[in-house]
C-alpha cells in the first residue's frame, strides 16, 4: 500500500486470545421487535451486568481508557438488541440483529474505540450502523457520529433506537460505506465494523492529519488494523485476530 511506512505487531495474552475465539459472527436472524429494545419494566437489574461485564470482559482484558470504559458502563445495550435477547446483551459474545448481522462481542467494541483514541471535539465516521450500539459508544465520547450502514431496515433501526435513547449527535446514513462520506471529509477517527478484504482507499484519504482508521481486514478470519495518518503519509500497525461479517456492496467487486 503506498504511503505506508511501518507494520508493527502488537503481542497479546491468552485472555485476549480466548476473548477473539469467542468473537464469532452468529447469523441466525431472528428480526426486531415492533418497539425497539427491551422495556424499563423488565424484572433485571441492567446496571448490575453492566458493571460485571465492564470488569468480567473489558477491564479483566486490559482496556484502560477512563472515558471508554465510562461510555461503555453508560450505553444501555440491552436497548440494542431484540427484545428476545436483551437477557444476553451484556454476554461475552455477539448477537444477531437480524438480516443476518450481528451486533459485535462488548471486548471488541472497546477494544476498538479504545484504538480509535476519541477525544471529545471530534467528528468520526463509522461504516456499518448495524444496531447503533457502537455508534451510541463512540456519540458519549465524540461531538459528532457520522454512521453508514448498507441495509435500510437496519439502519431506520438503528435510527429510532439511538433517537429513543437521546444521542443527537449520531447522524445515520443508508448507503455503501466503501466510499466513506467525502462530503463531511476529513474525519479524526474512522472505525468500520464490517470486514473488506482490502482496506477501502477512500476511508484512507479521508482521515485528517493524526486521525486513526480502525478496521478489519480479511476474509474468513481477519486481522484488526490501525491505520494513522500522519504529516508523511500513512502508519500502521496489527491489533488482534478478529471475524467480523464481510462487507458488502463495492468491497466485494
Ligand atoms: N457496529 C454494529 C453494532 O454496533 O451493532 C455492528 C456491525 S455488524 C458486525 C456489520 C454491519 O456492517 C452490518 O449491519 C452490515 O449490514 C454493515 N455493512 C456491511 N457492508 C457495509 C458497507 N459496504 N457499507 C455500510 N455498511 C455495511
Amino acid at each position: 500500500m503506498q504511503g505506508l511506512r511501518r507494520e508493527t505487531r502488537s503481542s497479546r495474552s491468552g485472555p485476549i486470545r480466548m476473548a477473539i475465539a469467542l468473537a464469532i459472527v452468529l447469523c441466525a436472524a431472528p428480526g426486531w421487535a415492533d418497539q425497539g429494545g427491551a422495556g424499563d419494566d423488565e424484572p433485571r437489574n441492567w446496571k448490575i451486568m453492566r458493571d460485571r461485564m465492564l470488569e468480567r470482559q473489558i477491564e479483566a482484558r486490559g482496556i484502560r481508557n477512563p472515558r471508554v470504559l465510562a461510555a461503555m458502563r453508560r450505553v444501555e445495550r440491552h436497548r440494542f438488541v431484540p427484545d428476545s435477547l436483551a437477557n444476553q446483551a451484556y454476554e461475552d459474545h455477539p448477537l444477531p440483529i437480524g438480516e443476518q448481522q450481528t451486533i459485535s462481542q462488548p471486548f471488541i467494541v472497546a477494544a476498538m474505540t479504545e484504538a480509535l483514541d476519541p477525544q471529545p471535539g471530534d467528528r468520526v465516521l463509522e461504516v456499518g450502523t448495524g444496531s447503533g450500539y457502537q455508534a451510541a459508544v463512540l456519540a458519549e465520547l465524540v461531538e459528532q457520529v457520522f454512521s453508514i450502514e448498507i441495509i435500510e431496515t437496519l439502519a431506520r433501526q438503528a435510527k429510532k433506537v439511538l433517537a429513543a435513547n437521546g444521542y443527537e449527535n449520531v447522524q445515520v446514513i443508508v448507503g455503501d460505506g466503501y466510499a466513506g462520506l467525502p462530503e463531511e471529509a476529513p474525519f479524526d477517527g474512522i472505525i468500520v465494523t464490517a470486514a473488506p478484504g482490502k482496506v477501502p482507499p477512500p476511508l484512507l484519504e479521508q482521515l485528517a492529519i493524526g486521525a486513526h482508521l480502525v478496521i478489519p481486514v480479511g476474509e474468513a478470519w481477519q486481522e484488526l488494523r490501525v491505520f494513522t495518518r500522519t504529516e508523511s503519509g500513512l502508519e500502521s500497525k496489527t491489533l488482534m485476530p478478529v471475524r467480523f461479517v464481510p462487507m458488502t456492496g463495492k468491497a466485494e467487486e
